[in-house]
């Protein structure tokens, strides 16, 4: 399959792993927003949040507990953080592989444009 993602997680492109799980893989995003910015994937392809069913949705529970261990070993746990999916064009998806990004070690404006 011709997923950026996928052929990340298989190693076949390289990144800057921070955490790995038998279901999860997450890495540094090669154009950091904040001083930390971590994309945290499933190993199994899923093309996006429309893409969940009820097969395949815990990934997302498995995800987010990934998620609480890496804000702690990126130093961001007490701080805070914020954790984003984008779906669809008009969500601003760019790789059509489920993905959260996770962004922190700085004060985060909101509402996001
Ligand atoms: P999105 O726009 O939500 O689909 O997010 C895709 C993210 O993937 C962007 O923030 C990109 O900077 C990031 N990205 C693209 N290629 C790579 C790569 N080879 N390694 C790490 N991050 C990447
Ligand atoms: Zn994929």
């Amino acid at each position: 399959m011709d997923c950026l993602f996928c052929k990340i997680i298989a190693g076949e492109i390289p990144s800057a792993k921070v955490y790995e799980n038998d279901k999860v893989y997450a890495f540094r995003d090669i154009s950091p927003e904040a001083p930390t910015h971590v994309l945290i994937v499933p190993k199994e392809h899923i093309a996006s949040a429309n893409d969940l069913t009820a097969e395949n949705a815990s990934v997302v529970s498995d995800i987010f507990l990934a998620a609480k261990e890496i804000a702690a070993l990126e130093g961001i746990a007490e701080g805070g953080y914020r954790i984003v999916n984008n779906c669809g064009e008009d969500g601003g998806q760019t790789v059509k592989h489920l993905h959260f990004h996770m962004l922190g070690g700085r004060s985060l404006a909101w509402p996001p444009g």
